[in-house]
């Protein structure tokens, strides 16, 4: 299962690196638990320009990623990885979501089922990553229109799989 990280797993905040800032919704982690409990492995896959575009470093963002991850741990929700693009859009790098990449790196280094993989977040962007990686793509509460199932909440996305 793969995961977006801002307004997925944590409510965004806007280039957000600061652990004070660092906010679960209600259910993240009785959603978390259920799809653990389903036999996934989880995964987090984030766009994370603010190092690109100078808001912040790769130091403060692992700072950040640490106590994310954390507490996570502390209600027995493990993530096998977790892979950032640092660069900004007009970088043109090959990394930054839908560009397939960063779950290509985890299907590589992880023994992935693709096919019964997931990416769900809440951006068309996210599902479309999925997709391009050949795996589901599906959306979370998503502001668009698209050809991508949209789901409410990640409870709501947890009792469906
Ligand atoms: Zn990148």
């Amino acid at each position: 299962m793969f995961f977006d990280r801002d307004n997925t797993l944590i409510i965004d905040k806007n280039y957000m690196f600061e652990t004070k800032d660092l906010e679960f919704y209600e259910d993240s982690f009785s959603a978390l638990k259920l799809i653990q409990s389903k036999g996934f492995e989880l995964f987090i896959v984030t766009n994370q320009s603010g190092i690109g575009r100078g808001y912040f470093s790769i130091d403060q963002m692992h700072l950040f990623h640490k106590a994310m991850l954390d507490r996570f741990t502390q209600d027995d929700i493990e993530f096998r990885a977790l892979k950032f693009c640092p660069h900004a859009p007009d970088d043109g790098c090959d990394c930054r979501k839908p560009n397939p990449t960063l779950i290509l790196e985890c299907i590589k280094e992880y023994d992935i089922d693709t096919k019964n993989s997931f990416m769900i977040g809440d951006k068309v962007i996210d599902a479309q990553c999925g997709e391009n990686a050949g795996m589901t793509g599906v959306t979370l509460n998503s502001k668009k229109e698209s050809k991508f199932k949209d789901f409410k909440s990640l409870t709501e996305f947890a009792n469906y799989l």
